[in-house]
């Protein structure tokens, strides 16, 4: 593998898979061009070097057909703003080999929707599992895939990868393609390393105390995440809603608030296994309980383990918070993913805001922290605190599966792991 700092590209071609998958209003126009903007650093060094740039991406889920609502063609000018330099449209990317030839050094030429082909994604296309036939229509369309990662590595001289919010999935512009181009050329792009950086900083490279902060609505979904976690972390502090069911495990009595009752006994093996581990587990001692869930209503802090009947956890109450902040502040590693506490709700945000303040100032400290996954980066942006963690990942699914410990196809394909 190349390293992309090292890398020039004067007189090369070289297909870039970024995530353009921007959000639009009803008009097509971007309401947020995040994700624009962290792709510019790889495209700039690409055409700054003299090379040409062939820039591909999905956009939304048309789900293998054409669909103009999900059309790239409606963020080209944004794009050409972005980049300082005019850019052209391939209205249809397994058949853009014309164009990508005649690109000159300097050139942009942006793809149609990759998934407006079923051989991006690889799965076959109006077929039930159950089918019969399912086996056969999967091993066609991988066949398929093949081909279709083969004209778009075609285009091109150097493949870069840029797209960690799909770097977990084996697509053909994500995975597939990277086997037609040798370890000399293809790369990951600037803000896929980042990435790939951040996260290694944290689960193979870790200052300790190392604290993981997991929180968010269901233990199931976190369940991975917690159990690869056990092995790595110092302290694990459980929040939010998923806390619940930790508690009511254990005897409490937690009234309306959320909890899965077949979780209780992964709940019950993860106190255990954090006793054996030597993990310190730090779960919520009093709530902000609600009568209702809504932002208006009646609210008091009670002890966790006795919420009254009819009423509900909803955030972190400040016992919980000086805990927390306790082991934060003493943290030199920290890992933040889910919400305390409700904090679509203005009444409800306190305590994520408070975790966001203390994550803050580990950092200033000298603590590495990186906030990933969803939600969790919702709350750091909300508090404007985005800027005062060492790193916040922008892949939710494919951040979630690395701290899971999955290897990611994206980065596999292009390391070689
Ligand atoms: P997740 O996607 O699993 O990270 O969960 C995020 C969601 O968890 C957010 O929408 C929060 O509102 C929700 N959440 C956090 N704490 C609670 C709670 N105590 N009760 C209900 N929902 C919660």
């Amino acid at each position: 593998m190349v390293n992309i700092q090292d890398f020039n590209f004067a007189g090369k071609k070289a297909i870039v898979r970024v995530d353009f998958n921007v959000p639009l209003n009803e008009q097509g126009q971007i309401t947020d061009d995040t994700r624009i903007r962290g792709a510019l650093p790889t495209l700039k060094k690409i055409l700054a070097d003299g090379g040409a740039l062939i820039i591909m991406s999905h956009m939304g889920k048309p789900k293998g057909k054409v669909n103009p609502k999900l059309s790239l063609g409606q963020i080209t000018d944004a794009v050409a703003a972005a980049l300082g330099c005019p850019v052209k449209f391939a209205p249809d990317c397994a058949k853009a080999a014309d164009a990508a030839a005649a690109l000159k050094p300097g050139e942009v030429l942006l793809l149609e929707n990759l998934r407006f082909y079923p051989e991006e994604e690889g799965k076959p296309v109006g077929i039930d599992k159950a089918d019969p036939a399912y086996d056969a229509a999967k091993k066609e369309m991988k066949a398929r895939q093949t081909e279709f990662a083969k004209t778009l590595a075609g285009y091109a001289d150097v493949y870069v990868n840029d797209a960690f919010g799909t770097a977990h999935r084996r697509h053909a512009s994500t995975a597939v393609i990277a086997d037609f181009f040798d370890a000399e050329h293809k790369m990951l792009g600037l803000l896929m390393e980042k990435e790939v950086n951040a996260i290694d900083a944290v689960l193979r490279n870790a200052q300790h105390p190392f604290t993981a902060i997991i929180g968010g609505s269901k233990v199931s979904s976190k369940l991975g995440v917690i159990k690869f976690l056990l092995d790595k972390v110092d302290n694990l502090i459980i929040g939010g809603g998923m806390g619940f069911t930790f508690i009511k495990a254990q005897g409490g009595h937690i009234g309306n608030s959320l909890h899965e009752d077949e979780l209780m006994p992964d709940a019950l093996a993860i106190i255990e296994a954090c006793k054996e581990k030597g993990v310190k587990l730090s779960l919520s001692t009093q709530t902000i309980a609600a009568d209702d869930f809504s932002n208006d209503a009646n609210r008091k802090p009670v002890d966790i383990f006795n919420i009254p009947e009819g009423w509900e956890g909803m955030d972190a109450g400040e016992e919980s918070l000086a805990a927390w902040r306790e082991i934060i502040l003493n943290s030199k590693t920290i890992l933040w993913n889910g919400p305390v506490g409700v904090f679509e709700f203005e009444n409800f945000a306190h305590g994520t805001g408070e975790i966001a303040k203390y994550v803050a100032e580990a950092t200033r400290q000298g603590a590495f922290s990186l906030i990933g996954g969803g939600d969790s980066v919702a709350a750091v942006n909300k508090f404007g605190l985005a800027d005062q963690v060492s790193y916040v990942s922008t892949g939710g699914g494919a951040m979630l599966e690395a701290i899971e410990g999955k290897v990611l196809p994206g980065v596999a394909a292009i390391k070689g792991e």
